[in-house]
Parts: C-alpha cells; sequence; structure tokens
C-alpha cells in the first residue's frame, strides 16, 4: 500500500520528460503483443557500433580493466578528445578542460546546476532537446525560449537570442545540428551571437555539438571552440553516442573553461565516480581507430533525409523542409487539421508507426512532428506508405 506520511521535494515537480522514451515504450508493448510497428519515434542511429571498437571494449574487460578510473576520465581518452578537436576545428584545448561522463546528457544537467537558480534566467532552444527546459527548470532558474522558425530553415537569429539577455541570464543553451528540427545554424550568426556576447561577459554559453559530424546541407558544421573571444565562458556538450553509434555504452564528454572544471568534476564525483572502463576504452579506438564509419554514417542519413522529405511532401497536409544535419525530419503537419499529439498516437495506434510530436520538444514544436531518419529505407519507405493511406 502507498504510504501518504512522507512528502518529496518540491523541486521535483519541475522536472520534464523525454517523450521519445514514452513512445519507446508504447511501441515495444505493441510489438509484444503482436503488432508491426515501425520505430520513427527514437532518436538513435540504426547502425550497430563498428566492430573495431566493440573489440576494443571487449579487450578492455579480458584485461582486467574493471575498476574505477579517475573521476575525469582516463589522461590517454581526454587527450585523444583533445588531438580529435585539433585535428577537425584546428583548436587546441587542453585535456584539463575536458569530461569524460556517461552520456552528452549530463553535460546539459550540469550546465543548469553550476549557473541556474532561482532569479537567474537561461535561454534555451524552442522547440528543442526536451532535456533543456527539464534541467533548467529543475535548478530553479527561469527557463526562456527562443524560437526556431520553420522560415528561418529552423536555424536561430542570434540577436533574437541577443535580445533577450538581461542582467539575471546566466547561461545560453544553443544546438547545432539540431534536435528535433535538422536545423544547422550558418556560421555568420554564429560569428554575430560570438560577437554580441563580447558585452556580456557574465553570460556564459553552452553549444549542444552532439551532432557534429552529421552535417550535410549547405551550411557547414562550425564549432563554436573556433571563437576565442569567448572561449573561457564557453561548455562544449559532444560525446559517442550518435557518431559513433554508441547510444547504450552511454559515453559523453563537456569541454570546461578552467574556473568551471572543478566544480563540474566535484558533481561528477558526487554523482556517477567514473564512466566504466571498458566503454572509455572503446572510445578511445573510436577516436584513434579508421573514421570511415563516420562518413558512411552520414552519407546514409543524408540520403535518407533526403528521401523522406521527398515522400512526406507528397502527403496531404504534411510540408517538409530539407533537413540539413543530425537525422530527423520535422514536418508541418497544420495541414491535417489535427493537433502534433493526435497525429502522433493516430498513427502509432493505427497503423503502427512511432513518430514523436512536436509539443514534446516545447511549445513552439506544435504544428509539427518529428520522424527519425535512423531507420532502413525499406522502413522508412513502408511507414511513409502507411502515413499515406490514411491521410
Ligand atoms: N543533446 C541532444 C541534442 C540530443 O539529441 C541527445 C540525445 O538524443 C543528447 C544531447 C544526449 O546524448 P547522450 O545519449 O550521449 O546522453
Amino acid at each position: 500500500m502507498e504510504n501518504n506520511f512522507y512528502k518529496i521535494a518540491n523541486r521535483n515537480n519541475n522536472l520534464g520528460t523525454e517523450t521519445a522514451f514514452t513512445v519507446l515504450a508504447k511501441a515495444n508493448k505493441l510489438a509484444l503483443e503482436g503488432k508491426s510497428i515501425i520505430n520513427l519515434g527514437i532518436g538513435q542511429p540504426d547502425f550497430t557500433t563498428p566492430e573495431h571498437i566493440v573489440e576494443a571494449g571487449i579487450k578492455a574487460l579480458k584485461d582486467g580493466h574493471h575498476g574505477y578510473t579517475q573521476s575525469t576520465g582516463m589522461p590517454e581518452l581526454r587527450e585523444a578528445v583533445s588531438n580529435d578537436i585539433h585535428k577537425r576545428h584546428k583548436v587546441n584545448i587542453s585535456p584539463d578542460n575536458i569530461l569524460i561522463v556517461p552520456g552528452g546528457k549530463v553535460i546539459i544537467f550540469f550546465s543548469a546546476m553550476l549557473l541556474g537558480e532561482k532569479n537567474k534566467e537561461i535561454l534555451y532552444p524552442n522547440p528543442g532537446f526536451p532535456i533543456y527546459e527539464s534541467a533548467i527548470n529543475y535548478s530553479g532558474a527561469n527557463a526562456i525560449p527562443y524560437r526556431l522558425s520553420e522560415s528561418k530553415g529552423f536555424s536561430f537569429s542570434a540577436n533574437d537570442i541577443l535580445n533577450k539577455i538581461n542582467d539575471k541570464t546566466s547561461l545560453v543553451i544553443i544546438n547545432s545540428p539540431a534536435n528535433p528540427t535538422g536545423g544547422v545554424v550558418p556560421k555568420v550568426e554564429l560569428e554575430i551571437l560570438a560577437k554580441g556576447l563580447e558585452k556580456f561577459p557574465d553570460v556564459v554559453l553552452m553549444s549542444d555539438e552532439i551532432y557534429d559530424q552529421f552535417c550535410f546541407g549547405e551550411n557547414t558544421f562550425t564549432s563554436m571552440l573556433t571563437f576565442p573571444e569567448i572561449r573561457n565562458r564557453l561548455i562544449i556538450l559532444n560525446g559517442w553516442s550518435k557518431t559513433y553509434a554508441m547510444t547504450g555504452w552511454r559515453l559523453g564528454y563537456g569541454i570546461f573553461p578552467k574556473k568551471l572544471y572543478g566544480i563540474a568534476e566535484k558533481l561528477a564525483v558526487n554523482i556517477h565516480s567514473c564512466v566504466n572502463a571498458s566503454a572509455q576504452f572503446a572510445a578511445l579506438e573510436a577516436l584513434q581507430g579508421p573514421q570511415d564509419c563516420v562518413l558512411e554514417m552520414n552519407n546514409t542519413f543524408k540520403r535518407r533525409a533526403g528521401m523522406m522529405q521527398n515522400r512526406l511532401n507528397k502527403i496531404e497536409g504534411f510540408s517538409c523542409q530539407e533537413p540539413n544535419g543530425a537525422f530527423y525530419c520535422f514536418p508541418n503537419i497544420t495541414g491535417t487539421k489535427k493537433t502534433s499529439t493526435e497525429v502522433q498516437n493516430k498513427l502509432l495506434d493505427e497503423i503502427g508507426v512511432a513518430t514523436v510530436a512536436g509539443p514534446s520538444f516545447g511549445q513552439y514544436g506544435e504544428g509539427f512532428l518529428r520522424l527519425s531518419c535512423a531507420n532502413s529505407d525499406e522502413a522508412i519507405e513502408e511507414a511513409i506508405a502507411r502515413i499515406r493511406n490514411i491521410f
């Protein structure tokens, strides 16, 4: 029987969630009941982790790497991240600023805990990854959305963000390539943002670059690390989940300026101690081994995104912009005259196609639906054919 005497701390009322996991659970249940389900809901590559990376993880276990590692991550792995950043962005980042964590998501929570509290404001993209808003609310700060509009290719306008900054603003969160929209912010906007932030030296920027290697439109990827003027108050979120199809290994990293690093490390010690050793050996192999797997995934997602967009645009009531990165299509479905949640439920319940309704990514997501391209060509074709049949 439930005990109704104790009281749960109030802050927990502020926690949000990721609907993609709820949809996944419902889709799995329907599949178990024998229904034919096509899952375009969850955001993870349909590839398995490349063999050489898996082997490195197995070898680490067989070699006896079963204990704790440094709470900041193995030194050789932090060194490898630093080298990778130099190779890709021509920027020198000391391994002493790199923190290995169990999944990129951890960096969102850490950033909110480091900079959010009552009477502070944190700006975040909307529609955007739902954990931003949830973590900000949990920190006690006010979550202030900035809108990503379809008319701007789901990019942000730097001036729009800068205009929202006031003396309460402690943190700005950006994400490009973006979940759920597939939008990529052009370099020129990022330049305006970095330059504009010079006027607000007490505001920290957190750039979520987890989809950096899946960028295929006309706007190429630009890391915020390439703007030295904001480096001393820049947090970077990145990791292995998407790039190397390693979502279940729980492996990510953050880059923190010196002033924040020590506290982020303390949070790590308090919460998870360290990332499991074998996963870190696998991560080392991922960075140091052949990179053709990354290119192959990028090419595949680009092709599938184009194919999915093309087909979605033939469905009555749907209109879909070309995704420029990540692995999602985010069609406008207002032409169906139904709400996003009605469409999401109709697709799963009537035809077994799992998608995620736009409002799961914030209030400005109403009128949109997220479909993941991380499924086989056949599955995507079949799913879109089923959708076409009922609209
Ligand atoms: N940031 C964005 C924009 C994401 O879409 C995700 C995962 O879907 C994450 C962060 C978290 O990644 P991880 O699985 O490494 O925690």
